[in-house]
C-alpha cells in the first residue's frame, strides 16, 4: 500500500514537473510525459523504417530544391541536437512531415503543388515547427495518459524508450500500416505551427506571403477533391479562419524577421 502511494506521489510530482514545460517561441505550457531524448530516438528509428518502406525520388533537381530550402530553415531553427536530413519520397501523395530529431520527408505530390520556393518554405517551416514545438510529444502524452493513467508519468523520468512510449509514438505519428499519416493535430497546435513556421521561413529569407498562397492553393486542391481529401489535407483543413489568422500575422512576421534575414 505504501509502495503504491509512493508511486502515486512520484507520478503526481512528475506530472507537475512536466506540466511546467513550455513551447519554444510561444511559451504555451505543455503536458509532456516523455523526454525529448526519447522522442528523438523514436524519430530516428521511424525515419529508418520510412526509408525502408518507401522509394526515394531520383529526380536530382527536385531533391536538391528540398534540401536547399530545408537547410536554410534548419539553420533558422537553431536546434543543434537535431541531425537534419531531407528526403523526397517518389509518391503522388500530398504530404510532408518532420520527425523529432530532424528527419524531414516530402512526397512528390506536395512538391507539384508548391511551385515557388516561398510556398515550399511555408510547408517546411510548418512541419519543422511541429517537431521543434514537440507537438508529437504532446500527442504521445495524451495517448500514454489514456493507456496507462497516472503511472504514465513515471515514463518521463526514464531515459530508455519503453514499449508503451514506442506504441504511443506509432499512434501519434501514424507509423502503422500507412506511413506518415499522422493523427490530426489539435487546432491550437496547427495555428502554433502556422505562426512559428512562418517565422522560421522568414528568418531563412523566404517571403512569408508564401504561407498565404500555399494555404489558398491547398484549399482549392481540397475542394477539387471533394470528400476524398488525402493525408496532409485531411489533417490540415484550410478554413477561412486559418487563412485569416495567417494574413493577420504576416505583416508583423515580415517586419520582424524577413526584413532582417541575414541569409538572403
Ligand atoms: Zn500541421
Amino acid at each position: 500500500m505504501i509502495r503504491r502511494l509512493a508511486w502515486v506521489f512520484i507520478a503526481l510530482a512528475a506530472l507537475l514537473l512536466m506540466a511546467c514545460a513550455h513551447a519554444a517561441y510561444t511559451n504555451r505550457s505543455q503536458l509532456l510525459l516523455i523526454s525529448e531524448g526519447q522522442e528523438m530516438a523514436l524519430g530516428l528509428q521511424s525515419a529508418q523504417d520510412v526509408l525502408k518502406k518507401e522509394k526515394e525520388s531520383t529526380d536530382e533537381l527536385q531533391v536538391e530544391r528540398v534540401k536547399r530550402v530545408g537547410r536554410r530553415i534548419a539553420f533558422a531553427a537553431n536546434k543543434p541536437e537535431y541531425k537534419w536530413e531531407f528526403h523526397v519520397i517518389d509518391k503522388d501523395v500530398v504530404n510532408a512531415f518532420c520527425l523529432p530529431g530532424g528527419k524531414v520527408f516530402f512526397y512528390t505530390g506536395i512538391l507539384n503543388l508548391t511551385t515557388t520556393n516561398d510556398e515550399l518554405a511555408a510547408v517546411m517551416g510548418h512541419e519543422v515547427a511541429h517537431a521543434l514545438l514537440r507537438h508529437g510529444g504532446e500527442r504521445m502524452s495524451v495517448a500514454l495518459m489514456a493507456q496507462l493513467g497516472g503511472s504514465a508519468a513515471s515514463l518521463a523520468l526514464g531515459s530508455t524508450v519503453s514499449p508503451a512510449a514506442s506504441q504511443a509514438f506509432n499512434q501519434a505519428y501514424g507509423m502503422g500500416a500507412q506511413v506518415g499519416v499522422l493523427l490530426p493535430h489539435s487546432r491550437s497546435q496547427e495555428s502554433e505551427a502556422d505562426e512559428v513556421g512562418m517565422i522560421l521561413a522568414a528568418k531563412a529569407g523566404y517571403e512569408p506571403s508564401g504561407a498565404l498562397s500555399l494555404w489558398r492553393k491547398m484549399d482549392a486542391y481540397a475542394k477539387s477533391k471533394g470528400q476524398n481529401v488525402p493525408g496532409f489535407l485531411s489533417t490540415h483543413p484550410t478554413t477561412t479562419d486559418r487563412i485569416a489568422a495567417i494574413q493577420a500575422k504576416m505583416g508583423a512576421v515580415r517586419a520582424k524577421y524577413y526584413q532582417q534575414a541575414e541569409l538572403r
